[in-house]
C-alpha cells in the first residue's frame, strides 16, 4: 500500500499564478488555472543532489509552495476542497527554459523542458495548521547565499482551493500527490555547484546541491 502510493504519485503543477511572473516571460495572465504534470521520477527529496541535466543550456529554477494531497478526489468542489490536503511544503519546479521557448514557439508539449528526471525536488512538509493561513503564506528561494525570489501566496491568481477544484476536474487526486502551486516573479538561470535553500516564513525547509 506504501509504496504504491509513492510509485503512483504524480505531481501537478500550476502555470503563471502570480502576475509578475507571467509579465517577465511576457506570458498573458490565464483566465483559468493551467496545469502541466511531472512524473514521480522528477521528484528529489530529502536535500538530495540535483545534476544539471545535459538536453538543457539554460535550466531555470521557481520556487513554488507544494500541497501534498491526503486523499482521493474527483471533481472536488472548492467549498471541500481544503478537506483534500493537510501538509505544505516548498520544491523547485526547474525548468529546461531554453527548451521551453523552442515548445512555445513550435506548439509542441513541454514535457521535455518540464518533466525530466529531478526536476522537482520538494522540502519536508508541515501542517497546514502550524502554518499561518493558505492565502498568507510567505516564502523565499535563496541561492549561495543570496535571496533570489520572495513570494507570498496571497499573490497567487488562483487559491489552493480553486486549484484544487479545477484540476480534479480533469485528474483524479490521489493520497501523496503533489500540487505545485506556481512561482512568483524573480525566476532565473542555475550554475552547476549552486547552493539552493528554501523558505516558508523563516523556517528553511530545504537544502541542497546542483551537481
Ligand atoms: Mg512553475
Amino acid at each position: 500500500m506504501y509504496s504504491s502510493q509513492i510509485n503512483d504519485m504524480k505531481v501537478i503543477c500550476i502555470g503563471r499564478n502570480y502576475i509578475e511572473h507571467a509579465k517577465e516571460l511576457n506570458n498573458p495572465v490565464p483566465k483559468t488555472p493551467m496545469f502541466f504534470m511531472k512524473p514521480d521520477t522528477s521528484i528529489v527529496f530529502n536535500n538530495n543532489p540535483v545534476y544539471y541535466p545535459e538536453h538543457t543550456k539554460n535550466m531555470h529554477y521557481e520556487v513554488e509552495i507544494v500541497l501534498k494531497i491526503n486523499k482521493k478526489g474527483k471533481f472536488i468542489s472548492e467549498k471541500f476542497a481544503s478537506n483534500y490536503y493537510d501538509e505544505i511544503g516548498i520544491g523547485i519546479d526547474f525548468t529546461a527554459r531554453d527548451i521551453q521557448d523552442q515548445c512555445k514557439k513550435k506548439g509542441h508539449p513541454w514535457e521535455i523542458a518540464k518533466a525530466f528526471d529531478q526536476s522537482a525536488p520538494v522540502s519536508k512538509f508541515i501542517k497546514k495548521t502550524d502554518l499561518p493561513p493558505p492565502n498568507n503564506i510567505s516564502f523565499s528561494l535563496s541561492i549561495n547565499g543570496k535571496r533570489k525570489q520572495v513570494g507570498n501566496t496571497q499573490d497567487m491568481i488562483f487559491s489552493f482551493n480553486e486549484i484544487i477544484a479545477y484540476t480534479s476536474k480533469i485528474v483524479t487526486l490521489k493520497p501523496g500527490d503533489l500540487i505545485f502551486t506556481g512561482t512568483p516573479e524573480g525566476v532565473g538561470p542555475v550554475s552547476i555547484d549552486d547552493h539552493f535553500e528554501a523558505y516558508i516564513g523563516n523556517e528553511m525547509m530545504m537544502d541542497f546541491y546542483v551537481k
